[in-house]
């Protein structure tokens, strides 16, 4: 609880002192630390300030000054005293333990992008968050927590950021999380081999005033590259502590977390608060703004008055609506537009350019004093590879080389130990199918729950394929490569090469994706990324591939993926230039594209990845599929029929229909016994909804059962195989779902699919409408449902329209 929150007469005792650190002491100062017992004298209502007393004296204070003192009930701390574990090892995990307030540690990791946050993040928490080599990958904020020596850590992997001006959403909502959060502890994470570029955000941080610990990190690359850096005496003259890391291996890490600690407990002799002087004619201005703000004492204590002031000559959005709740705030504006206009006489250059020059002065000189030779020799192989990579000529042609054998790959290789899964599947529902009597839980378990998941599972090898292929791409450095190549052909569709990154995150899932676009700042730019990402082709559509592709193409498998894959990029650049041209009009952000050095990855985050989106399948083969196939199946198996119920009619024309070949093989009961199958399925509710829609696909030449399974697709996509293998149960319940498909009915002499028809589905299976829990990020990302709806429509529409003509093409070979 807060200080603020006492009632007349009861004690706490002190915890915490939250914002900025000449706050901070002056609160300390007036006998306010860590431990003291605080007894609420006086609260009058609407009283301010309120009335404490410490010991033997009383001192009043404002509300807004103890709204940032955190206490606890005496009885409570009196309680934990008592029980409070003493001795601890190191890394202690416990989730049960309760510890005293004053011994959990709230950490932020603030950074440029692609600094490696999420990779220290990872390690310490043990999460298993992505890591890329590119901006951009983390979006929205990630908690994780970790016990050591005796306290327990809460860190929150912040997205990357450049500075503290509220510029892309993503920098808007790291500088509320640092205000409303207001975290005990900032680790600043900066690349040891480009620290000119990540000590500006340092600079900022530094303005605000908060206890913060500098993570030295990527320090091997720093070491490698001969270069030596003084990083003891740079700490000392930013008044931070310095501890170099490598967090992609774990080395300094603990040496991290003590210095964190240490922080805290502020017994650290390098921490002290310094100014980053700028020109005298600015420090005038600073200074007059400042003690305007500071002579206000009602005004919340989060940021230092000196960093406000800053930011508000520097015009920041988010500082202006802070400081637009005060009523002074007028009197403030006028004073900082009298400034800004002084500085632009005076200097000649607009304010924002001029601190932005000051502070990168500052950076320059103290890294002129503690670094000797040069960071950047490491990036000699890095220049050698992007002349081939990112070269005029190879560029693309060396990218669709990568696809291509990633999805060969993906298809080939992955089909072996498919294969087997596939064999373990038939062996499993053999040994059911002769152990279990007749009846509706035979039903279920065969048709519904082997044919229905055990169709799908099948698939995992190809899944965790093509993820450790996209991963390597992006740890790698290549991806950012990939985007940079692609930036022309973005920018013809009025993108830009940042819109890439999400676009290949959709290969992997559209959900993530479509949150990744918070990275982009433009409105327009991200409504289109968000749009066309459905045509991504997200992994769960790769049972679907490798199903049809197997059974109807096994020789051009490779050709059939790498050819959906092209087309669902060439729907979403014709999109794009659509909806530019038609319903968002230009505009333009700049944007730097980044290129990291080439890292190799690490052999272990590479197969952690593999690890865990394999086990992310397999709970979506546990969860969700489970039970959309029992659903399917349930709504497949009633009303049920009995034999003598089915209408003659029915079976006249049934028999009518049937190949002579099979009516000879077969006893009169087979073949009443598959008329009433066949009677029963298409009479079911499943049947009955699937024959609704069916002429709407009708030219198409699909099925009911196959129109079922695309509506069914909404569910996800891989529940359109799942489905596939409940209705299509066939003669043989052993056989592969492959099988079953290719291999003509008895009851009709036909195949279900043929190779036009297979191509034809994978066209619409490629565009139709996204899953539901697309369309809640399009919806959620948006702030609309239209967006979703036009998703929706527009997609499966197109989807109708490619694959008729896909159809009809192909039926002309
Ligand atoms: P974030 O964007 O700040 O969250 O950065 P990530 O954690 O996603 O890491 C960016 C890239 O840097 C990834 O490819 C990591 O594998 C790599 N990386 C992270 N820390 C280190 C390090 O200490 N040394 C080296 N050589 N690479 C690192
Ligand atoms: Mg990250």
């Amino acid at each position: 609880m807060l200080l603020a929150d006492l009632r007349p007469g009861q004690t706490g005792v002190v915890t915490k002192i939250l914002g900025h650190g000449a706050f901070r002491k002056r609160v300390m100062e007036m006998g306010f630390v860590r431990g003291r017992e605080v007894r609420m004298v006086l609260n009058a209502p609407l009283a301010d300030p309120v009335k404490y007393a410490l010991m033997d004296y009383e001192v009043s204070l404002r509300r807004a000054e103890a709204s940032l003192i955190e206490v606890m009930l005496l009885e409570d701390w009196e309680k934990h005293e008592e029980d409070s574990p003493i001795a601890m090892g190191e890394h202690e995990e416990n989730e049960n333990m309760h510890l005293r307030r004053d011994k959990v540690i709230n950490v932020a990791l603030v950074g440029n992008p692609n600094c490696g946050k999420t990779s220290l993040f990872n390690i310490v928490s043990g999460a298993h968050e992505h890591v890329g080599n590119y901006a951009g990958v983390t979006v929205g904020a990630k908690a994780g927590k970790l016990f050591y020596k005796g306290y327990q850590l809460n860190i929150v992997d912040l997205p990357g950021t450049y500075s503290l001006s509220a510029y892309s959403p993503e920098e808007l909502y790291v500088m509320r999380y640092l205000r409303e959060e207001t975290p005990d502890v900032i680790v600043n994470v900066v690349v040891a081999s480009n620290l000119e570029r990540n000590l500006y955000l340092t600079s900022e941080l530094i303005d605000m005033n908060r206890s913060m610990v500098i993570d030295l990190n990527m320090y091997d690359e720093l070491e490698r590259s001969g270069a030596n850096l003084d990083y003891k005496l740079l700490g000392k003259m930013l008044g931070v502590p310095m501890v170099p890391t490598t967090a992609s291996s774990g080395k300094g890490v603990n040496e991290l977390l003590d210095t964190v600690i240490q922080v805290y407990e502020m017994k650290n002799p390098d921490t002290r608060h310094i100014h980053i002087r700028m020109s005298p004619e600015v420090e005038k201005s600073v200074s007059v703004i400042k003690d305007a703000i500071k002579a206000d004492d009602t005004f919340p204590q989060h940021f230092s008055p000196r960093y406000l002031a800053i930011k508000f000559l520097e015009g920041d959005p988010e500082v202006e609506n802070m400081l637009g709740k005060s009523p002074h705030y007028q009197e403030w504006k006028k004073l900082r537009d009298e400034e800004t206009e002084r500085i632009k006489r005076v200097l000649g250059e607009d304010v924002t350019s001029v601190i932005a020059s000051e502070k990168y002065g500052f950076i320059q000189g103290a890294l002129a004093e503690v670094l000797e030779g040069d960071t950047a020799h490491e990036e000699k192989s890095t220049k050698i590879i992007d002349s081939f990579v990112t070269n005029k000529l190879f560029g693309f042609p060396i990218f669709l080389l990568v696809m291509w054998l990633m999805f060969w790959t993906t298809f080939q290789l992955g089909s072996y130990p498919m294969e087997w899964i596939e064999a373990g599947v038939g062996w499993l529902s053999e040994f059911i199918g002769a152990r279990i009597d007749d009846g509706p839980l035979k039903d279920l378990l065969l048709d519904g729950i082997i044919g229905g998941v055990g169709g799908v599972i099948v698939f995992l090898p190809n899944i965790v394929i093509l993820y450790a292929f996209i991963s390597f791409m992006e740890d790698s450095g290549y991806m950012a490569r990939v985007a940079f190549i692609m930036d022309k052909l973005m920018h013809r569709m009025g993108l830009h090469g940042k819109s890439f990154i999400p676009l290949v995150m959709g290969f992997g899932c559209n959900v993530p994706a479509i949150m990744s676009t918070r990275i982009i700042e433009s409105k327009s730019s991200r409504l289109i990324t968000i749009l066309i990402n459905p045509f991504m082709s997200c992994s769960a559509r790769i049972p679907i591939y490798v199903l049809l592709a197997g059974a109807f193409f096994p020789t051009h498998g490779t050709w059939v993926f790498f050819g959906l894959y092209l087309l669902g990029i060439i729907v979403a650049v014709i999109t794009a230039r659509l909806l530019r041209r038609f319903w968002f009009k230009k505009d333009e952000t700049p944007f730097v594209m980044e290129l990291p050095p080439y890292r190799i990855p690490t052999a272990k985050a590479t197969l952690r990845n593999m690890w865990s989106k394999a086990k992310q399948y397999l709970q979506k083969m546990g969860g969700l599929i489970l039970v959309a196939s029992i659903i399917i199946w349930a709504l497949s198996y009633f009303p049920r029929v009995d034999e003598d119920n089915v209408p003659a009619e029915y079976t006249e024309a049934a028999l009518a229909e049937m190949p002579t070949s099979t009516l000879e093989g077969m006893t009169d009961e087979e073949i009443k016994e598959l008329i009433t199958h066949e009677y029963q399925q298409e009479n079911s509710i499943l049947g009955h909804i699937g024959r609704g829609i069916e002429p709407i696909v009708r030219p198409l030449d699909f099925d009911w059962k196959v129109c079922s399974s695309l509506l069914a697709g909404a569910a996800a996509k891989e529940v359109v195989v799942s489905t596939l293998g409940v209705l299509y149960v066939g003669d043989d319940d052993a056989a592969a779902l492959s099988e079953r498909l290719s291999t003509p009915s008895k009851a009709t002499g036909k195949a279900p699919f043929n190779p036009p028809m297979a191509l034809g589905f994978l066209v619409f299976v490629l565009l139709y409408f996204p899953c539901i829990a697309s369309l809640a990020a399009i919806m959620r990302e948006t702030g609309s449902w239209k967006y979703a709806a036009f998703s929706m429509i527009y997609n499966t529409a197109l989807a109708w329209v490619l694959a008729f003509c896909t159809y009809r093409i192909a039926l002309l070979f």
